[in-house]
């Protein structure tokens, strides 16, 4: 079992509504589904950017995430 660090960031997904979701840093850089864990699918698809905020002072920075086909769809909802 792996010990996966988390963040809180803001996410916004395609024609959905931003919100606060905690990521890994495998979702952060875009090499596991964004929506997960606990979904499954097989091609990942770009899902929109999350912005982490860096601190008082300084700009939020974007990242390019990506999703299960099915898991973005349901986002857009
Ligand atoms: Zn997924």
């Amino acid at each position: 079992m792996t010990v996966d660090m988390t963040m809180l960031v803001e996410y916004r997904p395609p024609g959905g509504e931003p919100r606060q979701i905690r990521v890994t840093g495998e979702q952060l850089h875009g090499r596991a589904c964004v929506v997960g864990p606990g979904c499954t699918g097989e091609v990942l698809v770009d899902a929109g950017h999350v912005r982490t905020s860096t601190g008082e002072g300084s700009a939020p920075l974007g990242w390019p995430v990506v999703a299960h086909r099915a898991c973005v769809e349901m986002e857009a909802q």
